[in-house]
């Protein structure tokens, strides 16, 4: 069978290319000292030690390990406060590989969504998109704006093998726009690929069609461009036509159908830190600059070092080249595949930055409402030290207008990987834990809130185990046996 990233099942014909210089020790722990870690963060991933993880699978951001080519260019940082020769380099690398004419760095993602929320949005807007991201639709909501969701229905089934999930609904998105009126849509905010549907891509012919769709109608489009390069990997080896097109020239035609991006640096551009606002339009820009003094530092640095804006200038180079896509991604697909052939339930088609499991599969005897998706994440700590994160009812939040909790369609715990830094050994360790779990599924409970943050709450939420002590028990719950039984063959 033909895989879809190319590979053949069997094969494992990669391997890293990069060889180790250097290392850094992580611990082992026994299941008595991780049940009392997870109970001392209130059963929340987030809330643990990293001393006490041993594979570290919570997610991709900043978690990258650099070349020993970026750790060169640390040393050549530029620290002047105002036009730092770095600062250069950066613009010169964004401008070279994604095309835009202005950049402005700030100090991560979050702070590009911000400025861009603060120029664009209006009270009472709607911001359409393909499935929201967490900061991404904050700051939408703090600007006034409300996000609506455009995304193909294929997305929130876990089960759809569609190539690309993270494709933009045509109608869904003109619906939006007839219904509220052109100029209360002050952008369409595309994301590459998308996080939170399984890091699935939007294809090329996707993009063309929705930013023509917006631009005859005078509305603007601006990407998330996070994990665009990802996203290229995906249209150069699923999409017809792109076979023999370098991953850099997809890049660049990918970024030519939207009028500027948001960028966090600390997924595609294999750094620790950084992000930046990226822009065609002068005026824009220049508001953008202002904001940016005000919020961020700088316009030439943005809330980072000089040494970070090499780093980052480095790291965009790396980040198109094909091999180390094919290692990272397939490295993903390594890991998929494993729990995929042992039973697991996963996201698929496998995406770009990590594997996710889906709990409502996973653990059919919890209800929503006990976060099953939270709860798998706790279980695999304890389990054996791996760290996962909850994508689920935890992390949609309350709708702001009714204060309910949202009803996630997706319910997921993502494991996702660090750019470089772990090898297959590390992800067969990882397989065989979940797939363990899998088969003491029954042993897992839910949980519930003890303190609920008012924002973003999935960071620092605290919870308890619903009926019992621990989240995974020794032995299976009598009162949970029968539904379990009933849902065994997933
Ligand atoms: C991480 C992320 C962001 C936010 O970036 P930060 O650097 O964490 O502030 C925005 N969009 C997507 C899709 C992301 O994955």
């Amino acid at each position: 069978m033909q895989h879809k990233n190319g590979n053949s099942r069997s094969r494992r014909s990669w391997a890293e290319p990069y060889k180790i210089k250097m290392v850094e020790p992580i611990k082992l722990t026994t299941r008595e000292q991780r049940e009392k870690a997870i109970a001392a963060a209130g059963y929340n991933t987030f809330l643990l030690r990293s001393d006490d993880v041993y594979i570290d699978l919570l997610t991709d951001s900043g978690t990258n390990a650099m070349s020993d080519n970026q750790w060169a260019g640390m040393l050549l940082g530029d620290e002047s406060y105002a036009g730092s020769r770095n600062f250069d380099h950066l613009q010169d690398a964004i401008t070279k590989y994604y095309g835009y004419k202005h950049t402005i760095p700030t100090h991560q993602g979050r702070g590009a969504e911000h400025i861009l929320s603060m120029l664009t949005i209006r009270d009472g807007d709607s911001i359409p998109g393909n499935m929201y991201f967490t900061t991404t639709r904050m700051h939408q909501e703090l600007a006034g704006g409300h996000f609506v969701d455009v995304i193909i229905d294929e997305a929130h089934t876990p089960s759809s093998q569609h190539p690309f999930k993270g494709n933009i609904d045509l109608d869904k998105l003109q619906s939006v726009i007839d219904e509220v009126g052109v100029v209360h849509i002050p952008y369409l905010c595309m994301h590459a690929t998308v996080n939170m549907a399984g890091g699935q891509p939007i294809s090329m012919a996707n993009m063309r069609a929705a930013s023509k769709l917006c631009h005859d109608q005078n509305i603007p489009v601006y990407l998330d461009a996070t994990r665009a390069v990802e996203n290229a990997y995906f249209i150069k080896t699923r999409e017809e036509g792109f076979e023999n097109t370098s991953i850099a020239d997809i890049l660049k035609e990918m970024c030519s159908y939207s009028d500027g991006c948001t960028m966090s640096g600390k997924k595609d551009c294999l750094v620790n830190i950084g992000g930046f606002l990226a822009l065609n339009d002068d005026e824009l820009a220049d508001r953008a600059r202002n904001e940016c003094v005000i919020y961020e530092g700088l316009h030439t640095y943005g809330g980072m070092a000089g040494r970070d804006m090499e780093a980052m200038a480095r790291g965009i180079e790396e980040s198109v080249s094909y091999d180390h896509l094919h290692a990272r991604i397939g490295q993903v697909v390594y890991l998929g595949e494993q729990l995929l052939a042992a039973g697991v339930p996963i996201v698929e088609p496998i995406g770009g930055h990590g594997v996710f499991v889906d709990a409502r599969r996973f653990l059919p005897h919890l209800t929503q409402e006990q976060f099953p998706a939270q709860a798998l994440a706790a279980a695999l700590y304890v389990d054996s030290g791996v760290r996962g994160m909850e994508r689920g009812a935890v992390s949609a939040g309350r709708d702001p207008d009714t204060g309910e909790n949202r009803k996630s369609r997706l319910e997921l715990v993502r494991l996702t990987l660090p750019r470089r830094v772990y090898t297959q050994a590390h992800m067969d360790v990882t397989a065989e834990s979940v797939i363990d779990l899998f088969e003491k599924r029954d042993r897992i409970r839910g949980l519930a809130f003890s303190y609920e943050p008012d924002h973003l709450r999935f960071f620092r939420a605290r919870f308890n185990p619903i009926g019992g002590k621990q989240i995974l028990d020794d032995s299976p719950f009598s009162t949970q046996s029968k539904s379990l039984s009933d849902t065994a063959k997933i």
